[in-house]
C-alpha cells in the first residue's frame, strides 16, 4: 500500500502490526500515550505523547498526510479510541479498529463481572487478601479497602493505594507456576482484574482457577459505533491495502 499508517500503540498487537507492516516495507509511524517510562518500542518511527483531544488529532491528521489510522490501543484505553473515531470521521481518514477477544470462562469459574473499578471495590469488599491487577491508574477507587492488597503494575503506582497494600512491580508475559507462587505467598483470596483479553496476562487466570479464586472482572468500555473492528493483527494486514 502507498502512504502511511499511523498506529495507536501501547500493546503487544499494536507492536506486531508495526513489525509486519516495516516487513513489508510500509511507512509506519507507531503512536505511544508516554505513559510507562521504559516503553516496548515497535520497529520503525515512533511519536510519544497525545496529541491534545479530537481537536489535536484532527489538526494533526490534517498537517501530517495519512493513508490510515489503525487504533490498536488497549481495550480499556477508551478515551483514545473515541477521540479517534470522532477526528477519523472529520478528516475521512479510514479508521480501523484492532481489539483483542476478551476472556472467556471455563466450566466451574467463578468470575464476577462489574462495569467499573468502583463495582469492583465494592465485589471485593468482603474479602480478606484481593490482588489488584488493574494497572497503576485507577487505584484510587480500591483506597477504600481495609484488606490486604496485593498490587501489580509495572511502573510505582501513585497515591492513593489501600493503607493495607504491597506493591509488586512486574511487567508481564507471567507464567502459571510465578502467578501461583505469588498468589500463594500472599494467601489471595480474590483477584481483581479488567477484561484485557490475550495470553500475555492470562496465567493469572489460570492460577485461579487452580486455586479456587473467584476473580472479579471488569468490562471493556463499547466500541465507538460505525467503526471497523478486527480481532486480530492479520486481518487489520488484511484490511489494509484497500485504504
Ligand atoms: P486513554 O485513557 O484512552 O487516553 C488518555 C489520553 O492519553 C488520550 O486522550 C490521549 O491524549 C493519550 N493517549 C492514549 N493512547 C495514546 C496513544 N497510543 N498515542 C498518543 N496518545 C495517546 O488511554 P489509557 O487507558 O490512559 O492508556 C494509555 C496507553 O496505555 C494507551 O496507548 C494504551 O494502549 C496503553 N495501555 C492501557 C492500558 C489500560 O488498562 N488502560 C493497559 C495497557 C496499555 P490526547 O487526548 O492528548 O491525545
Amino acid at each position: 500500500m502507498t502512504g502511511r499508517v499511523l498506529v495507536l500503540g501501547g500493546t503487544g498487537e499494536a507492536r506486531r502490526l508495526a513489525t509486519a507492516l516495516v516487513d513489508d516495507g510500509v511507512d509506519v509511524l507507531s503512536s505511544l500515550a508516554g505513559r510507562v517510562a521504559d516503553p516496548l518500542l515497535p520497529p520503525g518511527e515512533v511519536r510519544v505523547g497525545g496529541f491534545g483531544g479530537v481537536a489535536g488529532l484532527t489538526a494533526w491528521l490534517r498537517a501530517h498526510p495519512t493513508a490510515a489510522v489503525v487504533d490498536a490501543t488497549h481495550p480499556f484505553a477508551a478515551a483514545m479510541t473515541a477521540h479517534a473515531a470522532a477526528a477519523c470521521g472529520l478528516t475521512g481518514v479510514p479508521l480501523l479498529r484492532l481489539q483483542r477477544p476478551g476472556w472467556t470462562p471455563r466450566f466451574g469459574d467463578d468470575w464476577r463481572r462489574v462495569d467499573s473499578l468502583a463495582e469492583a471495590a465494592t465485589a471485593v469488599a468482603g474479602f480478606g487478601s484481593v490482588f489488584l491487577t488493574t494497572g497503576r491508574l485507577g487505584l484510587a477507587a480500591f483506597a477504600g479497602l481495609t484488606a490486604r492488597c496485593l498490587v501489580r503494575s509495572v511502573d510505582p503506582p501513585e497515591p492513593p493505594l489501600p493503607p493495607r497494600a504491597t506493591v509488586v512491580l512486574a511487567r508481564g508475559p507471567f507464567t502459571v507456576s510465578d502467578e501461583l507462587a505469588l498468589m500463594r505467598q500472599h494467601r489471595v483470596d480474590v483477584v481483581v482484574t479488567k477484561d484485557s483479553g490475550g495470553a500475555m496476562t492470562a496465567a493469572k487466570l489460570t492460577a485461579a482457577r487452580e486455586l479456587r479464586l473467584p476473580v472479579v472482572l471488569v468490562r471493556r468500555p463499547p466500541l465507538p459505533a460505525g467503526v471497523p473492528t478486527v480481532a486480530t493483527v492479520e486481518d487489520a494486514l488484511a484490511w489494509l491495502p484497500d485504504r
